[in-house]
């Protein structure tokens, strides 16, 4: 018996190269879950089979700023060179259904929902150590060196703000990580906070 329906904002967050997308996906195929993935728009450039409407919805950078001004995003950021961003409506119409919505964005827009939805569950993905996530960045052979560089040294400034989030996941390994995830979504939904208004309701039946 569940005493808490109502879904969760779950935030996936870390420095960029920690492999959170692998992750995310990961979590995503195991059975049994109720995860709804929330799709960011960007105005970053496809990658080779990445698929507008799956990975991303890619728009130009007129479209993003008047989205920006229509006030129809939940957070977004500018992140080397492009914004990204998540789209409000669609977060707010899937939790009002009762889904766990998975948002899986850099730190500056997690910092952002941070303080519009503090109910939200805020985890930070971490890679095994620095010189893992370097190598993982100079491995992806679609953007030059300065890009890489510039996500580098963005890394080592957002490897800071830890302390901002509930969780720590390493991502030691891509199953695992995902399977840390998975518990902790398991352990909010029975917080005594998200609990205890229907806890108390069944005492009095
Ligand atoms: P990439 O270009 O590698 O797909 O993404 C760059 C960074 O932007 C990654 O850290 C990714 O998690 C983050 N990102 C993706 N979607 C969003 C979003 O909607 N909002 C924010 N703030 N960051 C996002």
């Amino acid at each position: 018996m569940k005493l808490n329906d109502k879904g969760l904002l779950i935030v996936l967050s870390g420095p960029s190269g920690v492999g959170k997308s692998t992750v995310r996906k990961a979590l995503f195929n195991k059975k049994g879950h109720d995860l709804v993935y929330s799709i960011s728009m960007t105005t970053r450039t496809p990658r080779a089979g990445e698929v507008d409407g799956v990975d991303y919805y890619f728009v130009d950078k007129p479209t993003f700023e008047k989205r920006i001004k229509e006030g129809k995003f939940l957070e977004w950021a500018e992140f080397v060179g492009n914004y990204y961003g998540t789209p409000k409506d669609k977060v707010e119409e899937q939790l009002s259904k009762g889904h766990e919505v998975v948002l899986e964005i850099e730190v500056a827009g997690a910092l952002q929902v941070r303080n519009q939805m503090p109910d939200a569950v805020f985890i930070f993905i971490v890679p095994p150590g620095k010189q893992a996530l370097y190598a993982r960045l100079k491995i992806r052979d679609t953007e030059p060196d300065s890009i890489i560089q510039e996500r580098i040294e963005k890394a080592n400034r957002e490897f800071l703000l830890a302390h901002k989030y509930d969780y720590i996941v390493v991502n030691d390994d891509v199953n695992n990580a995902a399977d840390r995830i998975m518990n902790i979504i398991r352990a909010e939904h029975a917080k005594t906070e998200r609990t205890i208004h229907q806890y108390m309701k069944m005492l009095g039946e």
